[in-house]
């Protein structure tokens, strides 16, 4: 009878619209055999004339077609046997852009084929399992829905894609990327009591590539909080894909108790599956997979009964809290939100197959000075990537049981007696069980099981050179009007002779600038404060030019390459080749790039570039002075460049705070001189922060020393081959420890 109330109540707003209905006005569409119906809507507003009497058995099609600032909200109590259902008419079809969000609350919901790009959310949730903080979804579902690079333009304000509150929910068959702001990808929240022990299942999703975010908050997966960690979650997360998921040091958080982790794949993914809080949480059957890229690891121990069983760590090259597998101490008596003690863990039956390092009692200090206890690492092989063994033993490991496991090198004497050295333990792909050491049996999930087959899994590979090459002719605003043409990944061949622009060229995506003829520079000029600014993902190559800022403004601010945060949030790209930069002394702080609070380069690539003539400082990287582990660089390297009479430095990177959450800044210097840098007064290079700094074969002249600041965590440093030229006599680098 309430079927019939529906219908009618629906029936009566078309008949009272008007003869011919308008566009959002729904139809009905029901099934020949039965009750059920299916009701397409075409708009917002469709969609709100029956939000509020959805019923078992309901489906709503959303009608094919781009839906602007769509607050979707689905509430109602289906069951099981009759959920209520919002499906795209066409999976993929259906676009939530703009503004849009989507909240389920009650029972039995099921939403599946949407696709949210083009904006981002308004609230702090794109998918959110509740209406409000009363309203839960419970034993609801959402699959084959797709989010792609829906980011608030500001990267410091922070959001969550998807976040799972109440029961039994599932998140199933769904493609998350390119999250680039503040926050983590997805999480389970266990904020009220109704939330926790919640048994929901997050399985067969593609999480596709986050981006270094260069701080805390880039996780793609958090299950609770430091808060209720001591709670139980009790969440499965099944046959997942997470790749190149490098936004952070933590891959997954998890922060609560009970969970399962299995059969997931993490592919070049940085940093750990961290079992940062909570207890009894299994770990089995996973592929970790570094495939050789920089600081991807496996699995970091933290908390009670942890078990981490038969699964497979392969070509992972990360040391220390990115090891393949690592094993925190723990603190005394440690207040929730630091480290508790590993106690209990059972460490078993996985293959570690060419990695850079296990570390046990990792973080040891005089705060973290309980080290592991009643815990085993039995029948594993371990195969380091070098000849010598990848254990490293930072505390007393007398609490851990290690018996039954095959190496290949000999590990450290404290350990040595739970393992046989064999150097002929090969194989290939996979080294399985050999006896009983070893994983056994199929690992991971193959990446086109998972997320939605319609929409494209992101290739990897260099942005630069994958499209058209178009040639530029000198002349006035001839390069801004061939980067408006081109398409991303084109290639523009300068012809030689002068250019000149008089607006700023905006680059939003990658583009190549190269000279047509390499013996024959193009000389470049700009009128405004920037001659490019990069938005959005922008890249650019710029190869072979000469550069002057002579016509540029007397302004303050100028900078040949600016960012900007304002239009939006990507990882940015630049490489400066074979160029020359002259001229830069119209004004008293001209830089040649300059990143703008909030905006963020994954590398900055300088070879065989020439500057002379600048006013400030060449690249300068210190906008994020908040001392909150935020920076604006996280890789930049130099080589074979000349630098000479800058008045300011030659390279400014500053990264404040203790937060341990980064694997940047990165720097490497190399082969490169430095005349007359600094003016005498200021530092040549400035590295406040940094987390791995290479400085070989360098030569200063004139020039005061680089400053290198360590603020926390456990710097690499290579600094050789260095020399200087007086006067001054003096250091290439110096180096101060604030650590404690
Ligand atoms: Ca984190």
């Amino acid at each position: 009878m309430k079927r019939m109330a529906l219908l009618s109540a629906i029936a009566m707003t078309v008949a009272s619209a008007c003869a011919t209905p308008p566009a959002e006005v729904t139809e009905l569409l029901t099934r020949e055999d039965s009750s059920l119906q299916r009701i397409l809507v075409r708009s917002p507003e469709g969609y709100a004339k029956i939000a509020k009497n959805l019923k078992a058995g309901d489906t709503v099609v959303l009608a094919n077609g781009v839906w602007r600032d769509f607050d979707l909200v689905i509430q109602g109590q289906g069951t099981a046997e009759s959920p209520i259902q919002v499906v795209a008419e066409e999976p993929g079809q259906v676009i939530l852009s703009g503004q849009s969000s989507l909240r389920l609350g009650g029972n039995h919901i099921i939403v599946s084929g949407l696709v949210f790009r083009d904006g981002y959310t308004p609230r702090n949730e794109v998918i959110s399992f509740r209406i409000d903080r009363d309203t839960l979804a419970n034993n609801s579902r959402v699959t084959q829905t797709v989010i792609e690079n829906y980011n608030n333009p500001e990267r410091a304000l922070r959001d969550t894609w998807v976040v799972m509150y109440g029961r039994g929910n599932e998140f199933d068959r769904n493609h998350l990327s390119g999250k680039l702001n503040s926050g983590p990808t997805m999480t389970v929240r266990l904020n009220t009591e109704e939330s926790r022990n919640n048994g929901h299942k997050i399985h067969h999703n593609y999480f596709g590539p986050r981006p270094v975010f260069g701080s805390n908050g880039g996780e793609t997966l958090r299950i609770g909080t430091s808060h209720y960690s001591l709670t139980t979650s009790n969440t499965l997360v099944e046959s997942n894909y997470f790749d190149r998921c490098s936004g952070e040091v933590e891959i997954v958080s998890n922060k609560s108790g009970g969970n399962t982790y299995r059969d997931n794949t993490f592919f070049e993914s940085r940093g750990t599956l961290t079992l940062r809080h909570g207890n009894g949480t299994i770990v089995e059957n996973n592929l970790f997979d570094g495939n050789g890229a920089l600081y991807t690891g496996g699995v970091r121990v933290i908390n009670a009964q942890q078990t981490i069983r038969n699964n497979y760590f392969k070509d992972l090259t990360g040391t220390r809290f990115s090891g393949a597998l690592v094993v925190m101490n723990g603190v005394p008596d440690s207040p929730i939100n630091r480290y508790h003690q590993v106690d209990g863990a059972n460490i078993t039956g996985n293959t570690f197959d060419t990695v850079s390092a296990i570390e046990l009692a990792e973080g040891s200090d005089t705060e973290r000075s309980a080290v592991p206890i009643n815990s085993s690492f039995e029948n594993n092989i371990v195969l380091g990537a070098t000849s010598s063994t990848p254990f490293n033993l930072y505390d007393d490991m007398s609490g851990v049981t290690f018996a039954g496991n095959i190496t290949d090198s000999r590990p450290p004497e404290a350990i040595s007696r739970g393992f046989s050295v064999s150097e002929t333990v090969t194989g290939t792909p996979f080294i399985s069980k050999d006896g009983d050491a070893g994983a056994d049996g199929e690992y991971g999930v193959d990446r086109n099981e998972t997320g939605v087959e319609w929409f494209p899994k992101p290739s990897a590979g260099s942005p630069f050179e994958t499209g058209q090459v178009t040639s530029v002719l000198p002349g006035e605003g001839t390069i801004a009007k061939a980067v408006k043409k081109a398409a991303s990944g084109d290639i523009l061949l300068l012809s030689p002779g002068a250019y000149n622009e008089a607006r700023i060229i905006d680059i939003s995506r990658p583009l190549t600038i190269r000279a047509a003829d390499s013996s024959n520079k193009p000389v470049l000029s700009f009128e405004r404060s920037n001659m490019f600014k990069l938005s959005k993902s922008g890249a650019l190559r710029l190869d072979g030019v000469s550069v002057s800022g002579a016509s540029a403004p007397d302004a303050k601010g100028n900078s040949f390459i600016a960012t900007s945060a304002r239009a939006g949030v990507g990882n940015l790209t630049l490489e400066i080749l074979n160029s020359d930069f002259d001229d830069f002394m119209i004004n008293g702080a001209f830089a040649i790039v300059t990143a703008e609070k909030g905006t963020f380069f994954d590398v900055v690539k300088v070879s065989g570039a020439t500057f002379k003539n600048i006013s400030g400082d060449v690249f300068k990287f210190n906008s994020e002075s908040d001392d909150y582990g935020i920076y604006n660089v996280e890789y930049m390297e130099i080589s074979d460049t000349d630098f000479s009479d800058i008045r300011g430095s030659a390279v400014s990177i500053y990264r404040g705070g203790r937060d341990e959450s980064t694997f940047g800044p990165y720097v490497k210097v190399t082969e490169s001189t430095f005349t007359n840098v600094g003016n005498g007064s200021q530092p040549m290079m400035v590295f406040h922060g940094a987390q791995s700094v290479e400085v070989t074969t360098n030569l200063a002249e004139n020039s005061a020393p680089a400053e290198f600041v360590i603020t926390t965590g456990i710097p690499k440093t290579i600094i050789e081959g260095n020399r200087t030229v007086g006067p001054p006599p003096s250091v290439f680098l110096t180096t101060t420890d604030m650590r404690q």
